[in-house]
């Protein structure tokens, strides 16, 4: 019997870090292959095909090398492959499947994964996260919910999805809605019906700079009274509670949001922006009313992508949509 055909590309990360020498740190330096030969079981399943398209910490990423990445990744599909999986740092995790998301024009699971155990330590979870993953990939349910993140036998959708710890093994959680599915018992239990998805146009241009901001107690605005001036083509800031700054940033952001798209979110880690529930300066009805648009329930960095990516399809007058669809 033909096996379905799966295509896995490596990133780097955790998973494939180890140290070169015992006094050293992890970096790395562990090939797609290598990942590969740690699931055996995988062959069973599937004719896997497997490429490193780079070997760096997520940190390092950038929008242009994951263009490049779903390039390859359309590529594979329009090849047969019926998923496609990618192995990454975690660091950066929630916001390229957010970048991976927008773009992903096809109703084949594009399926992310990393590790918090680097490939050395006792109880590595690569292995468990990458063979969780092509079960994903695999699965008939997985079709048409676009970019999902697998970890520590949970399945996250890209627009909910956050790192929310630094080192524990269970890093992710998507606040509010919480995994969209489970793998129980090495079977794929999605818990939601998969919802229409908003797929954007590539971009036609890359150079944009879309700066992001946190509001914080008692801060000064000179990066604020700067932006413009310093060729920022949108802002996003990270406000205080359900969307707010203080009076002083309001003013400049009033400034700001004449020339350019300013989005509010919050920097709390959870919840959305309110609408109309504050009326001092600062708050969501006054920063509205200055020409702010509020995020909802998307969080900072993921707003960040939605604006840079839609700056770069000359798209920005459609922000208010993709934010009340999130
Ligand atoms: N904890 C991160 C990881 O899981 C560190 C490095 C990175 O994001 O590449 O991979």
């Amino acid at each position: 019997m033909d096996l379905p055909k799966l295509a896995i590309a490596a990133l780097g990360g955790t998973v494939s870090m180890q140290a070169r020498h015992a006094s050293e740190g992890v970096i790395p330096t562990v090939s797609g292959e290598t990942l590969l030969a740690s699931i055996p079981e995988l062959t069973l399943l599937a004719e896997v095909s497997i490429e490193t398209l780079g070997l760096l910490p997520s940190a390092s990423l950038d929008f242009g090398f994951l263009l490049n990445v779903l390039s390859w990744a359309n590529f594979q599909i329009k090849q047969g492959a019926i998923g496609v999986v990618i192995t990454q740092g975690t660091d950066t995790l929630e916001e390229t499947a957010t970048f991976f998301d927008y773009l992903w024009d096809h109703d084949a699971p594009l399926i992310l994964t990393g590790a918090m155990r680097s490939a050395v330590q006792a109880g590595a979870d690569g292995p468990a996260n990458l063979l969780d993953a092509c079960r994903v990939a695999l699965a008939s349910s997985s079709r048409q919910r676009g970019v999902q993140v697998v970890m520590n036998g949970q399945i996250h959708s890209a627009s909910a999805v956050r790192k929310t710890d630094s080192l524990a093994l269970q890093a992710f959680s998507s606040p509010i809605v919480g995994p969209v599915g489970l793998l129980v018992e090495d079977s794929v239990r999605y818990l939601r019906p998969p919802v229409p998805r908003n797929v954007l146009p590539l971009p036609v241009q890359t150079t944009q700079r879309i700066a992001l901001l946190e509001a914080s107690l008692s801060a000064d605005s000179l990066l604020l009274e700067n932006i413009v001036g310093l060729g920022y083509a949108g802002l996003v800031i990270a406000g205080f509670g359900a969307g707010h700054v203080s009076v002083n940033w309001a003013e400049r952001i009033e400034t700001i949001a004449q020339k350019i798209p300013v989005i509010v979110a919050t920097r709390t880690g959870s919840g959305a922006t309110a609408r109309s529930t504050y009326g001092f300066d600062g708050g969501e009805i006054d920063l509205t009313r200055k020409g702010a648009l509020m995020a909802g329930f998307l969080c900072p960095r993921k707003a960040r992508i939605l604006l840079w990516l839609l700056v770069g399809c000359h798209r920005q007058d459609e922000l208010a949509k993709h934010v009340s669809h999130t």
